[in-house]
């Protein structure tokens, strides 16, 4: 849908964190829909006038076996690829590039729709990052540093969005 963004990413990478932040208000609505949108979360962001998902739920468990976490991110994918006209990317911007991480990539790349590669918990001072090179190599340009926790990055992020709306 026009003026839909999704917020996408592995599990743990800051994508909720993220979506608070971005929707500015901590109440956020749970959308009953069917099948894999279930867990959606969405708000309408005020400034900009868009609806905003986090995708971060799709029926993960805290037990969760890395073959579901899998199966259960790349579901996440294709449904914001269906859902959104600008998806965020998030990845961690310590821990570096992960299989997982390269798996939703290549979905990304697939589809047509704008991708800005977030990377977050840069937030500031002594954490070693991963080198920049890793970032550049999935195909999405120069990442956003972010800290989702601290904000660090966020006007940079809110302004990028809405020029690709
Ligand atoms: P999600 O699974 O991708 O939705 O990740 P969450 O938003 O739930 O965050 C996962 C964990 O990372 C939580 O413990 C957050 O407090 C932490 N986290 C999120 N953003 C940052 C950040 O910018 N810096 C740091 N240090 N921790 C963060
Ligand atoms: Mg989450």
């Amino acid at each position: 849908a026009p003026r839909t963004v999704a917020i996408v990413g592995r599990p743990n990478v800051g994508k909720s964190r993220l979506f608070n932040r971005l929707a500015r208000k901590r109440i956020s609505i749970v959308h009953d829909m069917p099948g894999v949108t279930r867990d959606v979360i969405t708000a309408e962001v005020e400034d900009g006038g868009y609806t905003l998902l986090d995708t971060g739920g799709l029926g993960l468990t805290g037990s969760d076996t890395p073959a579901r976490i899998t199966k259960a991110s790349e579901a996440q994918v294709g449904f914001a690829i269906e859902a959104a006209s600008v998806i965020l990317f998030v990845i961690d911007a310590r821990e570096g590039v992960t299989g997982l991480d390269e798996r939703i990539a290549q979905l990304l790349r697939k589809s047509r729709k704008h991708v800005l590669l977030v990377a977050n918990k840069a937030d500031r001072g002594q954490e070693k990052l991963a080198d920049i090179s890793e970032f550049y190599r999935l195909g999405f340009g120069e990442p956003f540093y972010i800290s989702a926790e601290h904000g660090n990055g966020e006007a940079e992020v809110r302004n990028a969005v809405l020029e690709k709306l």
